[in-house]
């Protein structure tokens, strides 16, 4: 997004990029349906961005959801907005409108250099790119960095930029997973009955540092060692950084969310008529054998055994999460360039000329869009930023 700005801005552009073709992560997320964007109203969509909202809010003033609907149906691909105001391209896929892009910048006279890896600057502030052919040197008049976040490094994005641009003195945040899997210890009970099953219709909640509580509803997978998929990932923030700061986080699970704690314990009070447990919660609690088997997991036989305070584990019903799924397997990734080494816009205030866009930068989103709206949004940021840069010099 940055190329285009800048070319559309009259400059000459190169990208380089490290991988036999550009854009694999973005192609993978088409796998998944590429959920570009979200249609939510904008106030609620920049308070997506946590802590760095206000920092996030500066590049969508310049390519907000709305516009870049709009720039992906102007490379003829038409979006709708799924029922949960996500949007998607009609075909759910990235590479139509990849193709289409990719085709635009040729046609622009952008040229796209693959296998070019930069592994920083010469003495003579030159970019230096390892390639099939060696070590090749560009001495380019300014330079925007894109290089992805740490997630899934086999895509391209693998994170070696901390280290070149920490030598440098530039202050990066450590990059962590986001959006990502969590660790418990499950029973080999759970493990072998279980994993892979869905957890259906459940509302987990975590208590954040200041006391609050954040809850979601949804569904999330049980796997062989812990939690994974949508749920989870919503809350993965604040269940990061409890572990963080605490070397574990309790997730809280109403395993019921339409019955009431009471409703829950009349139902269960009730005479048993030498019915089994399992069968009552299943018959008169509506809960299946997963959440059956996690009310035995986590609750001692006495609470088990006690209507009223049975009824009230299945409203809450605490997991705890020793650890994240590591770094490269999760969605994306959190930290980057903290905003304080930039100047007023994106560029690194030590480093004149060089502008930083993307997951590479210190803000993290759920899912919904808002990874690749910000990314892309922060991609124009940059490209303005420096042909504004370069025409007010000399
Ligand atoms: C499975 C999965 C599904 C996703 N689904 C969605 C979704 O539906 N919606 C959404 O909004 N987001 C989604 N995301 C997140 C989204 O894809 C990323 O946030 C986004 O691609 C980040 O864009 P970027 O340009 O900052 O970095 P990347 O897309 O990671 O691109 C970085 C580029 O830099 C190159 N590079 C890195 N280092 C070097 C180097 N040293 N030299 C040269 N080149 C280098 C890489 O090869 C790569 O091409 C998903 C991510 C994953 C993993």
């Amino acid at each position: 997004m940055a190329a285009e700005t800048l070319s559309q801005r009259g400059l000459q552009v190169d990208i380089y990029d490290a991988m036999p073709s550009p854009g694999r992560k973005f192609l993978l997320a088409g796998v998944g349906g590429m959920n570009i964007t979200h249609s939510e109203a904008s106030e609620q969509f920049a308070r997506r961005y946590r802590e760095a909202s206000p920092w996030v809010e500066t590049w969508l003033q310049q390519l907000d959801a709305e516009q870049l609907r709009h720039w992906v149906h102007g490379l003829g691909v038409q979006t709708f907005i799924g029922s949960s105001g996500r949007v998607f391209p009609v075909e759910m896929k990235a590479a139509p409108l990849l193709r289409a892009w990719l085709r635009r910048l040729r046609e622009a006279g952008v040229y796209l250099h693959s296998r070019h890896r930069w592994t920083g600057w010469d003495a003579q502030r030159r970019l230096v790119f390892e390639t099939p052919a060696g070590a090749e040197t560009v001495d380019a008049v300014a330079t925007v960095l894109a290089l992805g976040g740490g997630s899934w490094g086999r895509l391209g994005s693998d994170g070696a930029w901390v280290k070149t641009l920490s030598e440098q003195g530039i202050d990066v945040a450590p990059l962590l997973p986001a959006n990502c899997g969590f660790i418990a210890d499950w029973s080999p009970y759970l493990r072998e009955r279980f994993a892979g099953a869905p957890l259906k219709q459940v509302i987990a909640t975590v208590t954040l540092a200041d006391g609050s509580n954040q809850s979601r509803r949804g569904e999330c997978i049980v796997t062989q060692d812990g939690l994974e998929g949508s749920l989870v990932y919503a809350l993965s923030a604040p269940l990061r950084d409890r572990i963080i700061t605490e070397g574990r986080a309790r997730l809280r699970l109403d395993l019921a969310p339409d019955r009431s704690e009471q409703e829950l314990s009349a139902l269960l009070a009730k005479p048993r008529k030498g019915q089994s447990l399992a069968s009552v919660l299943r018959k008169r609690a509506g809960l299946d054998p997963l959440k059956v088997a996690l009310l035995h997991e986590r609750l001692p036989a006495a609470t088990l055994a006690d209507a009223s305070r049975l009824a009230a584990g299945i409203k809450s019903l605490p997991v705890e999460l020793s650890a994240t799924r590591p770094l490269d397997e999760a969605i994306s990734s959190a930290g980057g360039i903290r905003r304080t080494e930039m100047d007023r816009g994106l560029m690194l205030k030590a480093l004149p000329g060089v502008f930083c866009a993307g997951e590479m930068l210190d803000w993290e989103a759920p899912t919904g869009g808002y990874l690749l709206t910000a990314c892309f949004a922060s991609g124009r940021a940059a490209g303005n930023d420096l042909a504004d840069w370069l025409s007010a010099r000399p």
